[in-house]
């Protein structure tokens, strides 16, 4: 004989002679195989559901949401439900849809304080070391996401976007699990142009975001109790680009059915949407969206792709024979409020108003790295213009090249701060130090009110790599060559 118990969003079964609890089912999470799958990963699910845990008993591995005493002999448990404290959703470097209107949203920029609790390590020349590691998920190269989908506590899910896999940290067993496809699931592989996903504002259980993916628009559910994920079409046309947002639209370059480019755009919900036509533009190789000033910019080798709701699109090529540096950065901002993009012209580099039918241009003698006003030429922070000289405070930075990572939005501060590279006696071209070249020693550097060298790797190779997280109250830095992500803990993200 068996009982049922039935809490506000589970069903349990009480097997009498055993004493142990099945969940038969839970909201928005369909089938669950507990036997076959549940049983290893009792701890992370009763975090997951907000269930109780056994404390000072063993009578049950787990109790339905709630319980505070055993039932069977009347022990306290540990209850989960409403334990788990609020922490601030991460969507990638790029994914920081808190930042106010008038900084660039799509670029490395975060509005968590990171420098408030970074600061407060030892100054140069004390050089630091991270205090925790994590293994990289076995499909390394990959986008991350920390956030609740829904459920009582975050987690962080790797989306190996080259390849289509979706990896899942159970923090609890510290064990990355590759998600399998429900049957029907799309493949979630998309290589076209760089990869983002718009994650959902409130989502439902297991909901974790729209994403591109080879043949269509999907919106991606998992569950983490059977370890799988299963997939809704939102849109059936291929995107060449990963979608974006601004304010209310959603907008996402996608191939029509002769092959060429169209914009799709909608206002409120997904999927109802205008189409408008761009046919001369590319379909592929775009960057992730940047929201600007009212308008969306996917910028590509050979133009940019230009939209603001209620207005037709503008496909602009550059004005040759000047092309992009996407490689350096991305857009930065003029003090007068315009953006500008790095770029070369056969002679010498300059900067590029962008989103102007009849840009300006503003010469520079070097390359610089960065994006959004995190600018510097060489081993010095570039402060005013993105065009003004770099402010030099030790001459000796001459002979290192600092490549931005992560900006950290701060209001209260009149100087960017935030996450960078710093390599070490190189004073070779930009373009080699991202691409071909092996580092043999750089520097991973906070910049901020106060200086501070985290941590230093030898032997660095594609540094364009080198993905920055926050998660579980630490900053993350991972590479897919990496074995472990290193971590570097802060005093309260929120
Ligand atoms: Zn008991």
């Amino acid at each position: 004989m068996a009982y049922r118990w039935e809490t506000p969003a589970s069903v349990w079964q009480e097997d009498d002679r055993s004493g142990e609890f099945e969940l038969l089912s839970t909201e928005g999470l369909g089938r669950i195989d507990w036997q076959a799958h549940a049983r290893g990963r009792l701890p992370d699910v009763a975090h997951l559901l907000g269930a109780s845990l056994p404390d000072a008993c063993g009578c049950a591995p787990i109790y339905p949401e709630g319980f505070a005493w055993c039932p069977h002999c009347g022990s306290a448990l540990r209850r989960l439900a409403g334990r788990a404290a609020r922490t601030p959703d991460w969507w990638g470097p790029h994914g920081d849809h808190q930042l106010p209107r008038h900084v660039p949203h799509g670029l490395p920029v975060t509005s968590l304080p990171l420098g408030d609790s970074l600061e407060e390590r030892p100054a140069p020349p004390a050089v630091g070391r991270h205090d925790l590691s994590m293994p990289v998920p076995p499909n390394a190269q990959c986008v991350f996401a920390a956030a609740t989908y829904g459920f009582p506590e975050q987690r962080l899910l790797a989306l190996a976007h080259t390849r289509g896999v979706l990896q899942y940290w159970d923090p609890l067993a510290r064990l990355w699990h590759v998600m399998a496809p429900e049957e029907g699931a799309a493949e979630l592989a998309f290589t076209r142009s760089d990869y983002a996903w718009l994650p959902v504002l409130n989502p439902g259980r297991g909901e974790v975001a729209v994403v591109p993916a080879a043949h269509s628009l999907q919106r991606l559910w998992i569950n983490p109790l059977s370890e799988t994920y299963r997939t809704e079409t939102v849109l059936a046309a291929p995107p060449a680009a990963s979608p974006g947002a601004m304010r209310r639209h959603t907008a996402c370059p996608v191939l029509g059915d002769g092959g060429a480019l169209l914009l799709w755009t909608t206002r409120g919900e997904l999927p109802a949407g205008e189409q408008f036509d761009c046919a001369d533009a590319p379909t592929a190789g775009w960057s992730r969206p940047i929201g600007y000033d009212g308008r969306l910019f996917w910028l590509h080798e050979d133009g940019q792709l230009v939209w603001r709701p209620g207005e037709a699109p503008r496909w602009m090529r550059w004005p040759a024979p000047w092309t992009p540096r996407l490689a350096f950065g991305g857009p930065t901002q003029s003090r007068d409020g315009r953006l500008w993009l790095i770029g070369h012209d056969g002679e010498a580099y300059s900067f590029l108003e962008l989103g102007a039918a009849d840009p300006q241009r503003e010469p520079i003698d070097g390359a610089r790295l960065g994006f959004a006003n995190l600018l510097f030429r060489r081993g010095h922070p570039v402060l005013d213009e993105p065009w003004s000289g770099e402010h030099v405070e030790d001459p000796n930075e001459d002979e290192t090249l600092v490549l931005p990572l992560l900006r950290s939005f701060n209001n209260n501060r009149s100087q960017p701060s935030g996450l960078v590279l710093r390599f070490h006696r190189y004073t070779g071209r930009a373009e080699e130090a991202l691409s071909s070249k092996l580092i043999a020693r750089t520097t991973v550097e906070w910049i901020g009110r106060r200086n501070v060298i985290l941590d230093e790797i030898a032997r660095l190779a594609r540094p364009l790599e080198c993905v920055p997280l926050v998660y579980d109250n630490c900053l993350w830095l991972h590479h897919p060559d990496w074995n472990q992500m290193r971590g570097w803990r802060l005093d309260d993200a929120a």
